[in-house]
């Protein structure tokens, strides 16, 4: 592959021809055309007419020899992305295949590489292998990458380092793993181009330097070779081996040598046309030079994991000089430089001139090429890399920062909550999926960047969560978090509580303990059965009162009616004198009458400064209620009604609790800004919920306990001031 060369539709014609057959030469023919048409008017940022790139790409996919599906999505690879053309036109024009393998290129393309670890790379290399689905959509992408490289020079330098930095860290060890090292190379030696510019040319200079001595000390090494070879009647090609600028440079600044004991090590290359020749050659170098220790390799036997083929070897050279010698067929050699690609050559080879193989067989083609090389231990873990793409049981999703994370395919959101910290999995609340709310239980797809939402009074996992969890991890944190509450214990502890609660009222818990009751509390308070109710209150995660309140409005409601109707205010002062004891602490009193039982309503929680008016009740004494209060308005209730005022007293002392509900567009650390403001006005806050819809509406009711209404304007103005809230309101139940 030429580098400066610009490759034409009719090079791609000509060299396509040698080895497939009429009717694929139309389709790729068909395919430039339709290219051109698609970009026309288009310019890239050299100033050429756009149409080159996609040729160049389809250019070298066609001198990797691949079949005219690859070729034709080379030079449509773009066309999705940057003109009107639509997966469908493609389809309709070509067919599903060549529409696969371009959707695959552009979905590729939208992933940005962004994470600044090291280890995140290889991450991000598997989310790539698994997103393609198909190898040939990695071999389009490495192709347009390779030509964006060759012409990276007309970008700005943020933009020529970016994109050589991301060509490093997972093009060229995308190749390598592909064993295409022709393209790994080229890549690798022009991301340094502009990586370290400096480095660079400082080795091209003293390769410049080194050449000349260089070459004449090989030419004598491959003439004294040749005359032995010839001897014993074995056909070789034998050729000094170049030495790349990146390799060099690697071993510069990783091994700390200097460039002349790198650069001075000489190395051959021998292909011959059988295995059977290669031992035989190495045997005849052995013989005539002596091999140094360690360092035979029998890479035909123990192919890499790339399925590199070749044996190796260093000997003491005719100068005394060490010299590496690298042994291999025909094949092997294509393989070494193409890898991947020129297996697909091969094994297609013999039969693309007959008819068309079906994806299908392709691919099944494509596991008996890996499965036949299980018996290698490096091989297995090639196939292991692959499996991804050919089975696809695993899926990488993002996080916000654009870390890639593994998990299995079906994995939800829980799952990777657990993944990044079990604290977050167990506070999770909500999980926003590329920007949006999501449910749950959604499916993660590769690619999909996650938020999960967490709430620091979110009451933990739920017991459906387990069976949620696709991962056994995710799993057994769960299980870890109910084990360390101790469920059991505290299902039992809040059972009690709240039956107690309701015994208080004079309430038999079994009344109000019904299903459409509860349902209701599980919907205000995301609960999703009675044990998580009760497990909630036993470890505090909510107060028996709160759920109690609840839990009785509706039969205290209609107790209330009843009673009312047979009390009078008589039987109201008889009873107060029987409770003479009970203290007066609600900070009201009625007009002209002393000792009177006098209760704050919970419906509506009236402050000092409040309007308020008194509703009499029987058995309860004297109900206070905001004189707006809903559950007042009744004409029946009027008739109760009885004219009370607020004590004249400091009411400093005394603390009312009032519920607010604060609606508010949902985002990062809104809940912690709205108690922050709480806390500022030195008010006490005795329970907080927070839930967000899917249209990122979060609302968050809190409880707190004020002194009188001009604190709670003070705190309401205050929550008012935050960024993005919508609207406070005092709540009536
Ligand atoms: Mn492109």
């Amino acid at each position: 592959m030429a580098k400066e060369e610009i490759i034409t539709i009719e090079d791609i014609i000509q060299l396509a021809s040698k080895y497939l057959i009429t009717e694929d030469i139309a389709f790729i023919q068909r395919a430039y055309d339709f290219a051109k048409d698609a970009h026309n008017g288009q310019f890239r940022k050299s100033g050429e007419p756009y149409i080159i790139h996609p040729v160049q790409v389809a250019g070298i996919l066609t001198n990797l020899k691949m079949d005219a599906e690859t070729i034709a999505g080379g030079f449509l690879h773009d066309v999705v992305e940057d003109t009107e053309v639509t997966l469908k036109n493609l389809e309709e024009a070509f067919n599903p295949e060549v529409a696969m393998l371009v959707d695959g290129v552009t979905k590729l393309g939208k992933i940005k590489y962004k994470s600044k670890e090291v280890l995140q790379a290889e991450n991000h290399r598997k989310m790539f292998v698994a997103m393609a689905k198909d190898i040939r959509v990695i071999l389009i992408k490495l192709a347009d990458r390779l030509h964006n490289m060759r012409t990276l020079k007309h970008l700005p330098p943020e933009k020529q380092r970016r994109i050589s930095n991301e060509t490093l860290e997972i093009f060229a060890p995308l190749a390598h793993r592909l064993g295409i090292s022709t393209i790994k190379w080229e890549l690798e030696d022009t991301a340094l181009r502009y990586l370290n510019p400096q480095q660079y040319y400082r080795i091209v200079q003293l390769m410049k330097q080194k050449r000349e001595e260089r070459e004449s000390y090989i030419k004598e090494v491959v003439e004294e070779l040749n005359k032995q070879l010839d001897e014993v009647k074995i056909g070789a090609e034998i050729s000094g081996r170049p030495k790349h600028l990146y390799s060099i440079y690697q071993k510069m600044v990783k091994q700390n040598k200097q460039f002349n004991e790198i650069y001075d090590l000489l190395a051959i290359r021998i292909i011959v046309h059988s295995i059977k020749d290669c031992y035989a050659v190495l045997g005849i170098i052995h013989t005539n030079w002596k091999p140094m220790p360690g360092r035979f390799k029998d890479y035909i036997a123990m192919p890499k994991q790339n399925l590199y083929q070749s044996l190796h070897t260093t000997v003491i050279g005719p100068k005394g000089d060490p010299l590496e010698v690298q042994i291999r067929t025909k094949e092997m050699h294509e393989i070494a430089e193409y890898g991947i690609a020129a297996h697909w050559a091969y094994k297609e080879g013999k039969q693309v001139k007959g008819r068309k193989k079906s994806f299908e067989e392709k691919l099944t083609l494509f596991r008996e090429i890996l499965e036949w090389q299980t018996d290698s231990h490096d091989a297995e873990e090639f196939i292991e890399s692959l499996k991804v793409d050919l089975f696809s049981d695993m899926v990488y999703v993002f996080t916000p920062k654009g870390d890639v994370i593994e998990l299995p395919a079906g994995s939800i959101p829980l799952d990777f909550a657990y993944k990044i910290h079990t604290e977050i999995g167990n506070k999770t609340i909500g999980a926003k999926i590329n920007g949006k709310m999501e449910p749950l239980d959604y499916t993660l797809k590769n690619g999909d960047i996650i938020e999960v939402v967490t709430s620091n009074h979110s009451y933990g996992p739920s017991q459906d969560w387990i069976k949620m969890a696709q991962t056994t991890q995710a799993k057994s944190k769960i299980k870890q978090y109910f084990k360390k509450q101790r469920r059991e214990e505290n299902i039992v502890k809040g059972k009690e509580a709240v039956d107690k609660e309701i015994r208080a009222l004079n309430i038999d818990p079994k009344e109000v303990l019904v299903s459409d009751n509860l349902q209701r509390i599980f919907d205000r308070f995301n609960f999703t059965s009675e044990e998580d109710m009760f497990a909630a209150v036993g470890y505090q995660g909510i107060t028996a009162a709160l759920i109690v309140t609840r839990l009785t409005d509706k039969i205290r409601e209609s107790q209330q009616k009843e009673q009312d109707l047979e009390t009078t205010i008589e039987e109201v002062k008889t009873d107060v004198s029987q409770k003479q004891s009970q203290k007066r602490d609600s900070g009201v009193q009625v007009k002209g009458v002393d000792n009177l039982l006098i209760r704050l309503a919970k419906c509506c929680n009236p402050v000092p400064g409040d309007e308020i008016l008194g509703y009499i009740t029987k058995g309860r004494g004297v109900s206070v209620h905001r004189a707006d209060c809903p559950n007042v308005q009744t004409d029946e209730a009027k008739e109760r009604f009885l004219q009370v005022e607020w004590e004249n007293v400091q009411t400093d002392n005394l603390q009312y609790h009032v519920d607010l509900e604060v609606t508010a567009y949902d985002r990062r650390g809104l809940l912690n800004e709205v108690l922050q403001a709480v806390t500022e006005m030195k008010t006490n806050l005795t329970h907080v919920n927070g839930k967000s819809d899917r249209n990122k509406m979060a609302i968050i009711q809190i409880t707190i306990l004020i002194h009188n209404k001009s604190h709670l304007r003070k705190v309401v103005e205050r929550i008012k001031q935050i960024k993005d809230v919508y609207t406070v309101t005092r709540t009536v139940h």
